[in-house]
């Protein structure tokens, strides 16, 4: 039984069991999270026939990295991991100037079927364990504190729909928020999704005071369904009302995240749309010029097209941002780095 993933009282209820007493969790829990450890025999505060009983019962493996890509400037790492069945998924740590950020995937592959995401290209294969999303940034933390370093903020951003393996990936942000793991601050972490309204409404009741980031894309409902076909379930108007509930709960702005794609959603009257759209809600649209996938035949807008969209919603006073770009020379976007080693066979 693999308990990497597990909290302090889950895993002492899992020693109970084998009349390992309490405390014990205490010190595998630091070895685990903090110093490490990826078998029990380096845990050399235990005694050598306890070390043995442990292996006997479990095993405190983590997702193997199997790929791993430095952008040429140093600003952006991803790694893909691949995890004990042989699934795998990518995630990206990107440095900012104020701070240490990790990009984690959810699931490996989606089902979402979004016209311009690498990530759902073969489907959804299976939801993350709240172990292996966890593991994802751990890994990242213990590399970043040879540094000196630390992990600062989390987006949930990577491959897969958050909202569709809900109770893991809560599991998973309440386990990095335990000071026995990376302490991380609920602040500092950003979910996105592409609509899932019962996900979001459970969100805002979840008590964790997390941002939220709905993947818009389009401003109307049909040109919203063509893109992405979760609009069908779950429609453009439902999702507003959602995520403004959600904003009033947690008292947290929510940002829209809007990819730019050259002559589909790009021009005067969708920017004008999208306004109208936001008009007096607290919120800020994240403007994404497409990054290609060469599956796909959607292209990016030219500079001049990206800067008049900008404008027109700066103008009608909702806060635009342009997402800086960063490891596109290493396949950043999601899921590409994934295909392209599934299409190889490895
Ligand atoms: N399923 C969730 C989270 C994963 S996708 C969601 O839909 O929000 C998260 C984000 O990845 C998208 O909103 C978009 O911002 C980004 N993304 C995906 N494919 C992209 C592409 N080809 N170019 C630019 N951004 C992309």
């Amino acid at each position: 039984m693999n308990i990497f993933g597990r909290t302090k009282e889950q895993l002492a209820a899992a020693l109970k069991e084998h009349d390992i007493p309490r405390f014990r969790a205490d010190q595998i829990i630091r070895w685990m999270y903090r110093r490490g450890a990826v078998s029990f025999d380096v845990m050399d505060n235990l005694a050598k026939p306890l070390r043995a009983q442990l292996a006997e019962y479990f095993s405190i493996e983590r997702p193997k990295v199997v790929s791993r890509l430095h952008s040429a400037d140093g600003a952006t790492l991803k790694l893909l991991y691949e995890f004990a069945d042989g699934q795998t998924a990518e995630t990206v740590l990107m440095r900012h100037p104020y701070g240490n950020s990790v990009c984690i995937s959810t699931q490996a592959g989606c089902r979402m079927g979004c016209a311009f995401c690498a990530s759902t290209l073969h489907g959804l294969q299976r939801n993350l364990t709240a172990g292996e999303i966890a593991a994802q940034v751990i890994g990242i933390s213990d590399f970043l504190r040879t540094e000196g370093a630390r992990v600062d903020t989390i987006v949930v951003m990577g491959s897969g729909e958050p909202l569709e393996n809900y109770d893991n990936v809560i599991a998973a942000l309440r386990l990095l928020h335990e000071e026995y793991t990376i302490g991380l601050g609920y602040r500092g972490v950003t979910l996105s999704t592409s609509g899932i309204v019962p996900g979001i409404e459970r969100l805002a009741e979840e008590g964790i005071p997390i941002s939220l980031s709905i993947s818009l894309h389009a401003p109307t409902e049909e040109l919203r369904s063509q893109i992405m076909p979760v609009n069908r379930m779950y429609p453009l108007a439902d999702v507003l009302r959602a995520a403004r509930m959600y904003a009033q709960r947690t008292k947290r702005r929510v940002t829209y995240e809007y990819i730019l794609i050259r002559d589909l959603n790009d021009g005067v009257h969708e920017a004008e749309q999208l306004a109208n759209l936001l008009k007096g809600q607290l919120a800020s649209v994240n403007l994404i010029p497409i990054n290609p996938v060469s599956e796909r035949n959607l292209f990016r807008p030219d500079k001049a097209a990206i800067r008049r969209f900008q404008k027109i919603l700066e103008e009608r006073h909702i806060t635009a941002t342009l997402r800086r770009e960063m490891g596109t020379d290493i396949q950043a976007a999601c899921g590409q780095l994934r295909n392209r080693l599934m299409e190889a066979g490895l």
